[in-house]
């Protein structure tokens, strides 16, 4: 898995690039904001710091997404709650704080290569009341007009779409985005559903309240 770490701290930096390649990955380890915007059609999977000396890791984010769907996991001293939800809203896939746990960084970059591999293997769609899903394509359309989300917005209707008409409960779905059933103090998954329901502009997502959410065939 290639990946690029934004990472202006030389030491952490270093470190996670002796551990991921340590683990398999192919590492890439620049320091400016700039050199992911120049390099990350390079990366598979973007670990981007918040605090970068040039540019502010929320604008490289902001940047990126409009031209990649590379998948980025933020990783940062930021633990605010403003942070985290801008982040995710921006288009991050998942949001770490320093310093993180090496195992837990793993296990999240590697629910991130199934995810893919999933995608690619995936080639078939879904279709019901006038939404679309291309899963190997990753396209959505609704009545038509094509609909820009994010990965992981999309990850999660793929999860709802593969088991549309059945609740699926919100351990089954963070396990199957992030790898890890039980994120009880994270909000990511709300944010990415309050995105992803005001893109799609119909109520085809029910909230099954205690347990988690069903797509509506
Ligand atoms: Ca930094």
């Amino acid at each position: 898995m290639r990946t690029l770490i934004a990472e202006d701290d030389e030491p952490v930096g270093r470190a996670l690039r002796d551990v991921l390649s340590a683990n398999g990955y192919a590492v890439t380890l620049v320091h400016r904001g700039a050199d992911v915007l120049l390099r990350h059609a390079e990366a598979q999977v973007i670990l981007l710091d918040l605090g970068l000396p040039d540019i502010d890791g929320l604008e490289v984010l902001r940047k990126l997404r409009r031209v990649d769907d590379v998948v980025v996991i933020v990783l940062t001293c930021r633990d605010d709650e403003r942070s985290v939800v801008l982040a995710l809203r921006l288009g991050a896939d998942d949001y770490l704080v320093k310093p993180v746990r090496l195992a837990e960084l793993l296990a999240r970059m590697e629910a991130s290569v199934r995810r893919y591999r999933h995608a690619e293997l995936d080639g078939t769609g879904y279709s019901a009341g006038g939404l679309q899903i291309d899963f190997g394509l990753r396209q959505v359309t609704v009545d038509g007009s094509v609909i820009h989300l994010t990965p992981t917005e999309f990850d999660v209707l793929a999860v709802l779409a593969r088991r549309a008409g059945t609740a699926v409960s919100r351990e089954v779905i963070q396990d199957e985005i992030w790898g890890d059933a039980f994120l009880t103090k994270s909000n990511a998954l709300d944010v990415h559903l309050h995105q992803l329901r005001m893109k799609l502009g119909k109520p085809v997502i029910t909230t099954i309240r205690g347990f988690g959410y069903r797509l509506e065939p």
